[in-house]
């Protein structure tokens, strides 16, 4: 049976946009790579399950990015100095039901709920978490794997998350897509032009600003995603996410992140036009 997967696209300058993935998404390349970054390893199947679903079922590929190791989400005693090891099966497990390859998913180990210790790019040893080229921190991973995995869309939770480590997380890698796309710390890789795709998705709380890309799934696609998330058995603490996301039947809404460089000529016609209405008087 074929799988159905729509999206309806708003654009402030065109008319709604219905349709499948390479119809409807900007720019869709023969060559798609998605990566999902995921400040810890549930959130991205909670947030982006079907959506991971319908880029796999459209030819493209998916890649998986999970930033810390899930030492923290221990709910019970016996767990606390296991969890990490435990959360790691069971993501296995979990994005192996969605259809992701092994191979697909990174773990970048930085400590659980101290991704505020790590931001940026520090000097470090081997024994550091998170240590690659003589260094460890957010800023210099982010810039090793967006120029390896060399993504054409980037999904990651919104900045409007409560939880810290996914505040942290996004403005990290978005800073990061500009230190990848130019010639710095030429030992994370060459160079990867700046990813103009990024999008947002809901995971814990609200967006702050209403999203603008709806993906509607079948049943099946939803329950595909309700086994993956129970997958994280060790995960008690969010059994009432695991209830919203199965009451609010096969759907997920994305908002694309919009960044632009500094262009001081918007604001030079801006004083040029104040200047030529306050002559009028
Ligand atoms: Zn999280």
């Amino acid at each position: 049976m074929n799988k159905f997967f729509e999206i309806t696209e708003i654009d402030q300058y065109d008319e709604p946009r219905t349709g499948g993935l390479k119809e409807c998404l900007d720019n869709w390349k023969s060559q798609e790579r998605f990566l999902f970054v995921s400040p810890h390893d549930d959130d991205a199947v909670l947030g982006g399950g079907l959506m991971m679903q319908a880029a796999l079922d459209a030819g493209a590929e998916v890649n998986l990015l999970i930033v810390t190791d899930g030492s923290m989400g221990y709910c019970s005693l016996e767990e606390k100095d296991t969890i990490a090891r435990i959360r790691k099966a069971e993501s296995f497990e979990s994005y192996k039901k969605i259809g992701l390859p092994a191979e697909n998913i990174a773990w970048m180990g930085i400590p659980d709920c101290r991704v505020n210790l790590y931001r940026g790019k520090i000097p470090a040893d081997e024994s550091e978490p998170g240590f690659m080229s003589g260094f460890t921190g957010l800023q210099n991973a982010f810039t090793y794997y967006l120029r390896k995995i060399r993504p054409t869309r980037i999904f990651v939770p919104t900045s409007a998350d409560l939880h810290p480590d996914h505040k942290f997380v996004h403005e990290e890698l978005l800073i990061s897509i500009f230190h990848a796309s130019e010639s710095i710390w030429p030992e994370l890789g060459s160079p990867y032009p700046a990813v103009d795709k990024v999008y947002e998705m809901g995971v814990y709380c609200d967006f702050p600003e209403m999203p603008d890309i709806q993906l509607k799934a079948d049943e099946s696609s939803l329950k595909t995603k309700m086994a993956a998330i129970r997958e994280f058995k060790s995960q008690k603490q969010i059994s009432s996410l695991i209830e919203i996301v199965e009451k609010n039947g096969p759907f997920e809404f994305f908002r694309r992140v919009e960044y632009e460089l500094y262009q001081p000529i918007k604001y030079v016609n801006f004083f040029e036009n104040l200047n030529n209405e306050v002559n009028y008087e």
